[in-house]
């Protein structure tokens, strides 16, 4: 039978991940190719072209929608230009433009935390959802938001990026080059950040005279009791929470999807409570509608083909 397709490209620093899946998120094929940013962003693209023409060889037969791509760092979804991607070295990278040489078929472009929340909102948790921030707690701290059914981009694509808010300003200096960045209190840099601020006040914790250690030694070391270990979470969660309860406050959303490695690793501290401890924080007509959840899908190529479902409602 005869199906709706899209694909989906998903730029990551190491692999290009492309799927070709229908409306109900079914999968039809799907492959992945090294990104070797190193080659070059004219090289990454024409493997991106590859990979493009190799979904599009699979849907013979079918009606394919269009391309969806999420790329990471700061993305232009009107001009499709990948401003800045720090793990690609991409700096104004005309993505769409290039693509557009080799393939006739509709492009959507997003940055990664927006594909997974078009995930999220056509085909997972966030389901028929209008109002909602998803927030993605990896490596750094991501943001992205739907108002009113709509992606908010605002005025330089960069909306939503709460993570580049300082939280405690002239605080910890952020790979941004900015000092007390969320992102430094809640995240897994913001974790490994924690134990270089705390370690000297609890000089008989082991983590505290453990060199070299990784966000699961301070994951493992707070469940083990370590007082260092439950200071540094306790801190990563309040940043969250804060991070949550303004996002939350501002759009009065109604789901608020906590996503990302970090949240998956250290869902007691990054999920469990959140809702509660965020609604003590805000007023009725907020809380009475806001409910924070996990997501379901949590996959950026998926997500990054429900950029054309998502475009095409709007
Ligand atoms: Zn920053």
């Amino acid at each position: 039978m005869m199906a709706e397709l899209t694909i989906g490209i998903d730029i990551g620093g190491t692999k290009i991940a492309c799927v070709l899946v229908d409306t109900t998120g079914k999968i039809y094929a799907q492959q992945r190719l090294p990104t070797n940013p190193a080659d070059g962003a004219d090289a990454v693209i024409s493997r991106i072209v590859q990979g493009i023409r190799a979904m599009q060889d699979a849907a013979i037969g079918h009606t394919l929608a269009g391309v969806g791509i999420g790329a990471p760092g700061h993305v232009d979804a009107v001009q499709g230009m990948v401003r800045n991607a720090v793990n690609l070295h991409w700096l104004d990278v005309p993505l769409k433009a290039e693509l557009k040489r080799f393939i006739t078929l509709p492009i959507q472009i997003g940055n990664d935390v927006v594909a997974l929340m078009a995930g999220e909102t056509v085909l997972g948790a966030a389901r028929g959802a209008q109002n909602l921030v998803y927030l993605a707690v990896g490596t750094g701290l991501g943001g992205a938001a739907i108002t009113g059914g709509r992606i908010v981009s605002g005025a330089n694509h960069f909306a939503v990026e709460v993570g580049h808010i300082a939280l405690h300003p002239g605080g910890r200096r952020c790979g941004c080059g900015g000092l007390g960045c969320t992102e430094m209190y809640v995240s897994g840099k913001g974790i490994l950040a924690g134990l270089e601020a705390h370690r000297a006040q609890f000089p008989t914790s082991d983590l505290a005279n453990q060199t070299n250690a990784t966000t699961a030694d301070v994951l493992n070391a707070a469940k083990n009791g370590d007082a260092l270990a439950q200071a540094i979470m306790a801190e990563a969660r309040e940043a969250l929470v804060q991070a949550i309860t303004w996002s939350a406050g501002i759009l009065n959303a109604e789901l608020i999807v906590i996503g990302g490695g970090m949240a998956r690793a250290a869902r007691e501290y990054f999920v469990t409570g959140i809702e509660e401890t965020v609604k003590t924080r805000l007023m009725s007509p907020v809380t009475s509608v806001l409910r924070v959840i996990t997501p379901e899908l949590e996959d950026p190529a998926i997500g990054a083909a429900c950029l054309v479902w998502l475009a095409a409602r709007q």
